[in-house]
């Protein structure tokens, strides 16, 4: 998705970075990432929503000219505070590159503002997209920002798309670890913990998108997150099933050919190559691929019945307008309450079901609408806790 900038500083020079959701898990993997290219980018500023003590920490290892705190105590003088300070790092004359790590819509307004400012989204805020795509593409329309994916699926989309038109592409084919409950029949899930639910079994993640994993509704934000990214209509993106985590996606051209993306399961890879799309750099860190050590390599198919969460939400984008907000605000709802021990985990595909039905068909032409059906399916979940 873009509008037409590359991201590139036209003098040539070090590119400005900001990370929005430094203190998280992709937030600190793309400071590994960075600190391997300092040759390359520059990072001027960090945002955090709590964790005060890492960002103090970080403050001191990178020395950026901003740090945002968004809530909490423990700020140093001179830190930004609130809300505002997302969209206040990632608009400044010195950032290039915005590093979306936030996790949920509290990331909507930095993303979109950014494209709006010609920036470089480098996006692993997915729900950003499920809640606005259209608005995200508008604003990089007309701001001449752009989107590149940092969730791994998408950056091997884009890998694999290559120079190709859309209109050369006969289906994305997304792969889906499949979760810790993959192989967990109807009777074992109704008792899945919170403890066996964070328990992924090939990728180490923040809480929610863990969640989110287990229940499949990763993989519904997913395939949203790709019908926007690429412009495909959705019944040409599919899922499978595929428990090792090293085909990272692959995209089926018209001529029956298929291009797959493959490598070892770390976040690295897809962090820097969102960074320097379309180049490539040497000294990426990441673990070199041992095709003999990473077979056999397996697909399966989706278990649309076990997992009712990826049904709810693909239809939720085929319906579009306000829908995949919904399915978005009731999905992150029923996290926060199943990870505060109020929910059972299966409920959380039921209060998705529920808050669909009764406020899937809300307006969703602009911001102010998106934001009051997301409030809507909040509350209706909330309300049934
Ligand atoms: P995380 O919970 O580990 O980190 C989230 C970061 O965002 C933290 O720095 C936190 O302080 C900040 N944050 C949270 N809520 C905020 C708010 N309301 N305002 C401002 N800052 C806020 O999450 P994560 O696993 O790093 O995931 C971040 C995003 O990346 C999610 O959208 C997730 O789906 C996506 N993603 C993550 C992975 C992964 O491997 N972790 C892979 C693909 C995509
Ligand atoms: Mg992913």
């Amino acid at each position: 998705m873009s509008g037409g900038a590359t991201g590139a500083r036209p003098d040539g020079g070090m590119q400005g970075v900001a990370i929005l959701g430094s203190t998280g898990s992709i937030g600190t993997t793309a400071l590994r990432v960075l600190d391997r290219q300092r040759a390359r980018f520059r990072v001027v500023a960090l945002t955090a929503h709590e964790n005060a003590a890492l960002l103090a920490e970080q403050e001191d290892a990178w020395a950026p000219a901003y740090v945002g705190l968004v809530a909490g105590g423990g700020a140093r003088p001179g830190w930004d505070r609130g809300a505002g300070a997302l969209v206040r790092a990632a608009t400044r004359d010195d950032v290039d590159v915005v590093i979306n790590a936030i996790v949920g819509a509290a990331g909507l307004d930095a993303t979109l503002a950014a494209l709006e400012s010609g920036k470089r989204v480098a996006l692993a805020n997915k729900e950003t997209l499920v809640v606005a795509g259209e608005l995200a593409a508008a604003a990089a329309a007309r701001g001449g920002g752009e989107i590149v994916p940092v969730d791994s699926e998408h950056s091997a989309i884009l890998q694999c798309m290559g120079d190709h038109d859309p209109s050369e592409v006969q289906r994305l084919i997304i792969t889906a670890s499949g979760g810790p409950f993959r192989t967990w029949d109807a009777a074992r899930l109704a008792t899945a913990t919170r403890a066996d639910a964070l328990n992924h079994p090939t990728w180490s993640m923040g809480r929610k998108i863990s969640i989110d994993s287990a229940t499949l509704a990763n993989k519904a934000l997913e395939v949203i997150e790709a019908h926007f990214l690429f412009g495909l209509p959705y019944d040409r993106i599919e899922v499978v099933v595929h428990p090792q985590s090293v085909v990272h996606s692959m995209v089926e051209f018209v001529d029956g050919s298929v291009v797959a993306q493959l490598g070892v399961p770390s976040m690295e890879l897809p962090v820097l190559y969102a960074l320097t799309h379309p180049e490539r750099v040497a000294d990426s860190g990441v673990p070199r691929f041992d095709p003999v050590q990473a077979s056999p390599l397996t697909f399966e198919p989706v278990r649309h019945d076990a997992f009712p969460a990826l049904g709810h939400g693909i239809a939720a984008g085929r319906a579009g307008g306000a829908a995949p907000a919904v399915f978005n605000a009731a999905n992150e709802q029923a996290v926060a309450l199943f990870l505060e021990g109020r929910m059972t985990f299966g409920d959380i595909a039921t209060r998705i079901g529920e808050a669909l039905d009764a406020h899937g068909a809300m307006p969703g032409h602009d911001r102010a609408s998106l934001l009051a059906a997301d409030a809507a399916a909040r509350a209706f979940v909330r309300e049934r806790a």
